[in-house]
């Protein structure tokens, strides 16, 4: 059945504008990039996504974006049929000029979320924030989690508790996501970092969704990032 939601995406994204970090993690992350751009800026690496409420408002606002062509990589042309098929049909494939041109005010939500996702345990609860493991090796801000202020994980989580509670497609879609995380790190036996709605930093057990403290100091760090 198709969703009718009535999202107010100006209202979102006002909600959910304050950077993730103090520093600008851009300049940091692009030295390791042979593109010389940011990782989840580079659409050869990470492909954004937008609610169709998002295009609907973002191509009546600004020049920035596109709907994916799959050819926005010439060295590595993206399968447009294949991912379209992997990404829920609520959400369209898009592409933005680049991060030169980057407008602050109309990044997607997934541009404003990234590397986290919400995180929600077998037993349906949203507790947090955890990271796209993929991005371990690249991403700055999953190698400095304790770097990651207050504001913007306060926004993320009001952001995502209202969008989750609105669009149940969204709520399943994160849920399996944090299902696939678990089975993941079970594989590797590892335990997944979780930036806590009570303020706290946990590593949880896959197997029980079970937390427990830990200074941040001690998430583990990958890539060029190792100390
Ligand atoms: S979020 Fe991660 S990948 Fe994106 S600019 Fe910051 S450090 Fe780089
Ligand atoms: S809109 Fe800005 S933040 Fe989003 S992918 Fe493009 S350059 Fe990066």
């Amino acid at each position: 059945m198709a969703n009718k939601l009535n999202l107010d995406i100006p209202n979102l994204y006002a909600r959910f504008a304050s950077p993730i970090c103090e520093v600008d993690c851009g300049q940091i992350c692009r030295e390791f990039n042979a593109s010389g751009k940011p990782f989840c800026c580079d659409i050869c690496v990470a492909v954004p996504v937008a609610l169709k409420e998002e295009w609907t408002y973002l191509k009546a606002n600004t020049h920035l974006w596109h709907k994916l062509r799959g050819d926005e990589c010439p060295q590595d042309p993206i399968d447009k049929e294949k991912m379209q098929a992997e990404t829920p049909n609520y959400m369209h494939l898009m592409a933005c000029k680049g991060p030169a041109y980057c407008e602050r005010d109309f990044r997607t939500l997934s541009c404003r979320q990234f590397p986290f996702f919400p995180y929600i345990t077998a037993d349906d609860r949203l507790i947090g924030l955890t990271y796209n493991w993929d991005f371990e090796e690249v991403c700055w801000v999953i190698n400095n989690l304790d770097r990651v202020s207050d504001r913007y994980r306060q926004e993320f989580l009001d952001i995502y508790d209202n969008l989750l509670f609105e669009h149940p497609g969204e709520y399943d879609s994160y849920y399996w996501l944090s299902e696939d995380m678990r089975e993941r790190f079970i594989k590797v036996q590892r335990s997944i970092p979780i930036l806590h709605r009570d303020g706290g930093y946990y590593l949880l057990d896959p197997k029980t969704d079970e937390i427990s403290p830990v200074d941040p100091s001690d998430f583990p760090k990958f890539g060029a990032y190792k100390e």
